[in-house]
């Protein structure tokens, strides 16, 4: 599947629950939450079905996300699935990371079973290694339980872990050196987001707002001049920096600030509730549980997969003062 800008698309996020065990600011709207009713959920058999007949359209990976995939009930269970789907090489899955190291039978993390499924990588959110300030920031004092998460994790053997911190001027600057030093001591990726107007709570103001330029420069500061890497790449827009004197990678995510942000993307996103979104900042989406549930063929649905890439956007909106008109929780991040 190509775009009319040359997008070729390979990756498809796959947006599995609109619920999470957490109140993360920058995801989650303050307001009460009113969860999706089950019935517009897609079932897991109608994803499947639909991963699979994007994987005939050229998607070789898949990221299962959310919301929190892992409190979806049977979710291991599905993801097993993923993998033997012709065409599909790479299942990764984006988790808090909260119920990572549950035991699902004695002696068996969450973690391990999901690297038994057939998940190559892990992302693992982890904001700061402040517990106060993770409560503050996720509404739940979750933090110990996202360390043993990723100490599962690590453990599990997956091929690729990355930790994801978002950037919050006034809340985690402090913590930019901490977390590296966490992340060597660990041996995984950690990778700087900028935060994107995906919520419209307070917190996403221009004054909460961390540029990854300026972050950059505060690890610069301390560690010296990061080393670029230009030809190593993830599989999303993150640009990639050896720490001088280290054998350690750190990533960042300009979402905001880097221009070229949009050109190699080469996503689509399918919301929980049957959606398919041609970009994260743009209010495009399309119904495809629509024709699905009123039973479309699979060349009817593979045309759909086929006129949303056609109408995949040059860049994302986010510049523009863009309103979201779904919260980050609600289309899969
Ligand atoms: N619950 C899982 C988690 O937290 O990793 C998966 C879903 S979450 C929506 C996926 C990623 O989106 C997380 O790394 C989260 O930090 C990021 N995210 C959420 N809201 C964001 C925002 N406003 N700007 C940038 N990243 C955001
Ligand atoms: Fe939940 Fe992840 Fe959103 Fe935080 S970022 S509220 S953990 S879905």
């Amino acid at each position: 599947m190509e775009d009319r800008f040359g997008h070729r698309i390979s990756y498809l996020r796959v947006s599995v629950t609109d619920r999470c065990n957490e109140r993360c600011a920058y995801c989650m709207p303050q307001e009460l939450q009113e969860w999706l009713p089950r019935a517009e959920i897609l079932s897991y058999e109608e994803t499947l079905r639909l991963i699979r007949i994007a994987a005939g359209l050229g998607v070789t990976k898949v990221r299962i996300t959310g919301g929190e995939p892992l409190t979806r009930r049977g979710i291991v269970d599905f993801i097993r699935e993923v993998p033997k789907i012709p065409g599909i090489r790479d299942v990764g899955v984006s988790t808090n990371g909260t119920l990572l190291a549950r035991e699902i039978t004695p002696n068996q993390t969450v973690a391990a079973v999901l690297q038994a499924a057939g998940v190559r990588s892990l992302n693992i959110s982890l904001d700061t290694l402040d517990q106060n300030v993770y409560a503050q920031i996720t509404g739940r004092d979750f933090l110990p339980s996202v360390l043993q998460g990723i100490g599962a994790s690590v453990a599990a053997g997956f091929e690729q872990i990355k930790l994801n911190t978002v950037l919050m001027r006034g809340r985690n600057e402090e913590q930019l050196i901490p977390l590296i030093d966490f992340a060597a001591s660990q041996n995984l990726i950690l990778r700087f987001i900028e935060m994107m107007p995906v919520s419209t709570t307070e917190v996403l103001t221009e004054r909460n707002f961390l540029p990854v330029a300026e972050a950059k420069c505060a690890i610069e500061a301390h560690f010296g001049d990061l080393i670029p890497e230009p030809t190593f790449h993830t599989n999303g827009p993150a640009t990639y920096y050896q720490v001088p004197g280290r054998d350690q990678r750190i990533g960042f995510i300009g979402a905001m600030t880097n221009l070229h942000f949009c050109e190699s993307c080469n996503k689509l996103r399918l919301t929980c509730d049957g959606k398919l979104r041609p970009c994260l900042g743009s209010y495009l989406e399309f119904d495809i549980m629509k024709p699905l549930r009123a039973g479309a063929s699979d060349e009817e649905l593979r045309q759909f997969f086929l006129e949303v890439v056609e109408r995949k956007p040059q860049q994302h909106d986010f510049r523009e003062n863009y309103q979201p008109n779904r919260k980050m929780i609600a289309i899969g991040g």
